[in-house]
């Protein structure tokens, strides 16, 4: 694969827009909003009062269209594979490849199968690796989600008190659609960093409050540092009620409870590593939320006035949702905050609070009614479907449910564990079907500082390579492929992709 620095050409095969179009228009008919997206194809089908229908076919149709080219490229290679004993199977290939997938082939690769064999495994990791980076670009120059479109939601989050909302949901692939569809927040205006377990690291925590505060007191942004707001923390831990003992979270050992008390463990360890490391009542606000990974409704451990949690006490957005589906909207959210209110364990919590906790629960309501809507209230994939790995630092593309399964990483020994459960999960997976483990290495960096992109480079070939000597067997067996990509984040373009296993000349000029 040639290495390319940011790509236009994203959008081609994901939305062929007419010249001239509109952005927003365009952005509206490529995620399908007026189209058959279950909910406008469902006058019969009752939502919620205050569901966000056309959100919900905006979300359902992005998802469809994001999935369905990973999904589509297996049977488009068992196409293209029985084809190989036609004279021109090389121009018959190509033409399927294009306009099933939007992209041709390695040539190389289909000119030498009539000698060598098709090699399916590799030509499988191109399809996969092209898809992503094709997926990639769009959704960091096009937006198709909308969610750099923070302005709005940040004004309410500060109103209720907070200059940021840090939020560590679990690695778990299940939870990659917490921010943009579980909880229905522009990706913009939050911070998201996952962990195994929703195990936050409480140093790097405690850099990003730094960053943060300096950031208020030099710049005024997002507010003066005088304002009285403060840095909210949360951690999203999930369950599974539909197999509660299997499917829950892995690095708990599926045991809700435990998972709950250890993410809150954290958050009070991140609080008091604040208010022990700063003086003049530095302190921040935590919030405990626990998702239901089968129906995608959340439940918020609501704190009392002096912010203290309690793993027994919580609102449940399900049974929100049933108490107040009859009503007409304006008295189903104003019930909404009540049954918020009423959830603390003694004395509600401040009203901005209150109310932003009441606006997470009403967003829910709409992720239910999806869930309701297009998988029957549960979901059928209530294990892992993941469709790559994706390693390192970054991944901001990566806002759907099962898509990806992350290690967020400096270095191997760092995320060993987690690379170790990655390659356990795409056994089953892929290898077991005979495909290999599509691997995703990636770091960002930030194009203002000196010598960060020759880094963040070195950064991916060294993950790359301690990758392939920890699973030895997986990739000289052709089992594990990877693609190597940095990101400017300052200059707010696509990918850079700097090497792949599927180079002949190796990665990296190795
Ligand atoms: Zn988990």
């Amino acid at each position: 694969m040639s290495s390319r620095r940011h790509s236009h050409r994203a959008s081609l095969i994901w939305a062929a827009a007419p010249q001239g179009e509109p952005r927003h228009a365009r952005r509206a008919r490529a995620n399908g909003a007026a189209v058959g997206s279950g909910f406008d194809a469902e006058p019969s089908g009752r939502t919620h009062p205050l569901t966000d229908r056309s959100a919900n076919a905006r979300l359902h149709a992005y998802d469809q269209r994001v999935k369905g080219a990973f999904d589509r490229i297996v049977p488009v290679l068992k196409r293209i594979a029985q084809l190989r004993c036609a004279p021109d199977f090389v121009a018959q290939a190509q033409v399927i490849a294009e306009t099933e997938l939007g992209f041709r082939m390695p040539e190389d690769r289909l000119e030498e199968a009539w000698i060598a064999g098709l090699d399916l495994r590799t030509l499988f990791a191109w399809s996969v690796f092209e898809t992503y980076r094709r997926m990639a670009d769009e959704f960091l120059i096009e937006d198709p989600l909308g969610g750099r479109e923070s302005s709005s939601f940040e004004a309410f989050l500060q109103e209720c008190g907070f200059h940021m909302l840090d939020v560590t949901p679990c690695a778990d692939g299940r939870l990659a659609h917490a921010i943009s569809y579980v909880l229905r927040l522009p990706f913009g205006a939050v911070r998201r960093k996952s962990y195994a377990g929703g195990l936050f690291d409480v140093e790097d925590a405690v850099t990003k409050w730094v960053e943060i505060e300096y950031r208020r007191f030099r710049e005024g942004r997002p507010n003066t540092a005088d304002a009285p707001t403060r840095y909210l923390k949360a951690v999203i831990y999930h369950f599974s009620s539909h197999d509660p003992a299997q499917q829950g979270c892995a690095a708990h050992g599926s045991d809700d409870a435990r998972a709950a008390r250890a993410a809150l463990e954290r958050l009070l360890a991140f609080r008091q590593a604040i208010e022990n490391s700063f003086c003049c009542g530095a302190s921040v606000a935590l919030l405990l939320i626990g998702l239901d990974t089968d129906t995608d409704a959340i439940r918020i451990h609501v704190p009392n006035a002096a912010g203290e949690v309690a793993l027994d006490r919580s609102v449940d957005a399900a049974r929100v949702y049933d108490m107040t589906c009859d009503l007409a909207p304006d008295a189903a959210r104003a019930r909404v905050l009540e049954l918020v209110r009423d959830a603390a364990p003694d004395g509600a919590p401040d009203a901005g609070k209150t109310q932003l906790i009441a606006r997470l629960i009403e967003n829910n309501l709409s992720q239910i009614d999806f869930v309701r809507a297009l998988h029957g209230g549960r979901y059928g994939d209530h294990g892992h479907a993941e469709r790559f790995m994706g390693v390192g630092v970054g991944f901001d593309e990566i806002q759907l449910r099962n898509l990806t399964y992350f290690a967020y990483l400096d270095t191997v020994e760092e995320g060993a564990a987690d690379l170790d459960v990655g390659c356990m999960i795409f056994s089953g997976l892929n290898v077991s079907r005979g495909l290999p483990i599509p691997v995703v290495i990636r770091f960002d960096y930030r194009g203002a500082v000196p010598g960060a992109r020759e880094r963040a480079i070195l950064h991916c070939q060294r993950l790359d390579r301690a990758l392939v000597e920890r699973f030895e067997r997986q990739a000289s067996a052709g089992h594990l492929h990877r693609l190597l990509a940095v990101r400017d984040t300052d200059a707010g373009t696509g990918l850079e992709i700097v090497g792949s296993s599927l180079q002949r000349d190796g990665i990296g000029g190795r």
